[in-house]
């Protein structure tokens, strides 16, 4: 009787409710994948959406950036927006004491060298352009922004080769950009470092059908990879908000995770091959295409998720899966964050193979979006919730798998862990469910300064983090949670108008400090840079990170890579860098 009674309640709150339909099997719509396996194609003509030109308009045009499967770039969209005066300004960082001080033993470029740039790379590979140059100078968030005077963009690994070769010899610093969409100033150089943008190395080199081995050069967008893979019947192993500008190279350099890595895993298990620049220009090929390889130790790794302070990323090898034809997509909403850990672990052991996906975002997170992302509507608006959960399933039979996810959907609301919950019918609401979840950064980037973390924690305990948060900061700012709830990733935002040290000081060291006592990990995939570049002892001990200044010393010794990130300045002078012969 009582779940009667929470199965009426909930039905009344929409004609699109998946509760309306809990006996119907035709009412889960049949979502198909047509491109990245959350793209999807339409099987009917969705009314509701249609009916609203203008909602339609936003969902369907190719020219709507951060849509899933738009083609179109971030910062290209970002900068519309700067170039309207709405939204996003340039913001500088809180406390400049915050930069380390400029390497005196790095050099300065003159004349000599852009004349040596311009005989490899010829006249369009060095560019000067101030404009060009300001794009290339600022990260995604306007948080951090560099000085630096030249920007190259190779077109071959030859080309990096030589360009690395000659920066060491010179002792010019530099740091590796791919689409410039990193989250922890890991791509934009702090002083005058040159920058190597990759994104004309943009060939796909290979593609085995069988095996489902992808082999492309580093400077392939994401999205475009995907789009090309979905011609073949196959699927990234990754997929993140930021797919049409990211590439593949920065991708792996960060380590990236996204919204597969529930299913697929980290790219340390996807990609099977590598080719690396190192910072006197010699070529690593690591770019294997086996499955297994057990000969001497497996150097790709170290490269994966080094955020260019290694090498450079010049080609990557990744396995990737085939498309499967049944794709399911269910948005729903809980009272309270118990409830939703109990959700995922229902979903792991009842939706089992085909469970893709796990996200959550709090109602902070949704209030945001609905009010800063065009188009979108509250897909359950009939009242707020704290909680909203997306979760995809992924399988080969479609019966299979709305039957099993039905089951388990029956059951959740039975148990009263859900309040209210929707379940995609079509492509349109499909993707603007998605477009909830991936609008969280943009959204927050519009309404002013974010501090911005990246945590892992054990599930159990990240909502306490947030709510101490709120403890601490009262109504200065606004605490916003959202993340890959399935793989331990909390996204932990403080959004204020503008940056402040006052704020700044209650949120650091206390954040890391916590973190570091649940044993959890400062970033959980968005990487170091150099953000955290002197945190990373919350996350790792002092002998981990003495071997990593070793390996760093070892592979670059005169520190041109990326310099200032990823590894505290203190540790890597302790740990004898060579002084660079400058002529
Ligand atoms: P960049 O930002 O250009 O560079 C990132 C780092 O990699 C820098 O340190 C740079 O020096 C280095 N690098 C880049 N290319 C190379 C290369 N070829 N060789 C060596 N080093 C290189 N991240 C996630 O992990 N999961 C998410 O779900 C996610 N969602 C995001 C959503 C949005 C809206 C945005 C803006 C970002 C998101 N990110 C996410 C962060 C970011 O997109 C990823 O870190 C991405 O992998 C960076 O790729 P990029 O090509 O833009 O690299």
């Amino acid at each position: 009787m009582k779940y009667l009674t929470a199965a009426t309640r909930l039905l009344r709150h929409s004609s699109r409710n998946l509760f309306d339909r809990r006996f119907n099997l035709k009412a889960f719509g049949s979502i198909r994948p047509s491109s990245s396996g959350r793209n999807y194609t339409s099987l009917r003509i969705y009314e509701q959406f249609m009916q609203d030109d203008y909602f339609h308009r936003k969902i369907m045009s190719k020219n709507f950036c951060f849509l899933r499967g738009s083609g179109v770039g971030i910062l290209h969209c970002l900068g519309k927006f700067q170039n309207n005066g709405i939204g996003t300004h340039h913001r500088n960082l809180a406390s400049t004491a915050l930069i380390p001080e400029r390497n005196k033993s790095f050099a300065t470029i003159n004349s000599d060298d852009i004349s040596y740039f311009k005989k490899v790379l010829g006249g369009r590979g060095v560019v000067q352009d101030e404009e060009k140059l300001d794009d290339a100078n600022t990260d995604w968030m306007r948080k951090y922004k560099g000085s630096s005077k030249l920007m190259l963009q190779p077109r071959s690994t030859q080309e990096v080769s030589q360009i690395l070769d000659y920066c060491n010899s010179r002792c010019l610093a530099v740091v590796p950009q791919g689409g410039n969409t990193g989250l922890v100033g890991g791509s934009i150089p702090v002083h005058d470092e040159v920058i190597i943008n990759i994104g004309s190395m943009n060939n796909i080199l290979s593609f085995d059908k069988v095996s489902g081995i992808l082999v492309c050069e580093a400077g392939c967008i994401l999205e475009n990879l995907i789009s090309f893979l979905d011609n073949e019947g196959y699927i990234m192993p990754l997929d993140l908000g930021a797919k049409g500008s990211c590439q593949i190279g920065g991708n792996v350099s960060t380590n990236a995770g996204g919204l597969r890595l529930l299913r697929y895993g980290s790219l340390h298990g996807s990609v099977l091959g590598l080719e690396v620049v190192l910072a006197n220009g010699t070529v690593l090929d690591m770019l294997g295409t086996l499955r297994k390889d057990n000969t001497g130790y497996d150097l790709k790794h170290l490269f994966i998720g080094s955020e260019g302070s290694l090498g450079i990323v010049t080609k990557v090898s990744i396995l990737t899966p085939p498309k499967l034809s049944s794709v399911n997509l269910a948005f729903l909403a809980c009272e309270d964050y118990l409830s939703c850990q109990k959700i995922l672990l229902e979903a792991k052991r009842k939706l089992g193979e085909i469970l893709s996906a796990f996200e959550f975002l709090d109602i902070n997170a949704m209030d945001l979006v609905l009010k800063h992302i065009d188009g979108l509507r509250d897909p359950l608006p009939s009242s707020k919730h704290n909680f909203y959960v997306l979760i995809e399933t992924t399988g080969s039979m479609e019966s299979h798998d709305k039957e099993k996810l039905e089951a388990f959907l029956v059951q959740a609301i039975e148990s009263e862990l859900l309040t209210d919950g929707v379940v995609a019918q079509d492509i349109n609401q499909a993707s603007s469910f998605w477009r909830i979840r991936e609008g969280v950064p943009e959204a927050l980037l519009k309404e002013g300064a974010t501090y911005k973390y990246d945590l892992s924690l054990p599930p159990e305990k990240m909502y306490d983090l947030v709510e101490e948060m709120r403890g601490r900061l009262g109504t200065t700012s606004n605490v916003v949670a959202y993340g890959h709830l399935g793989d331990g990733n909390l996204h932990l935002n403080i959004s204020t108008q503008q940056y402040d040290d006052s704020i700044l000081a209650k949120i650091e060291p206390f954040v890391y400090e916590w973190t570091s006592k649940q044993r959890g990990s400062i970033s959980a995939e968005h990487g170091i840079g150099l953000m955290k570049a002197s945190k990373i002892h919350y996350s790792k001990s002092a002998e981990t990170v003495q071997v990593m200044a070793a390996i760093k010393k070892v592979l670059d010794p005169n520190g041109i890579l990326n310099p200032y990130k990823v590894l505290p300045t203190s540790v890597l002078s302790q740990s004898g860098r060579h002084q660079p012969n400058k002529d």
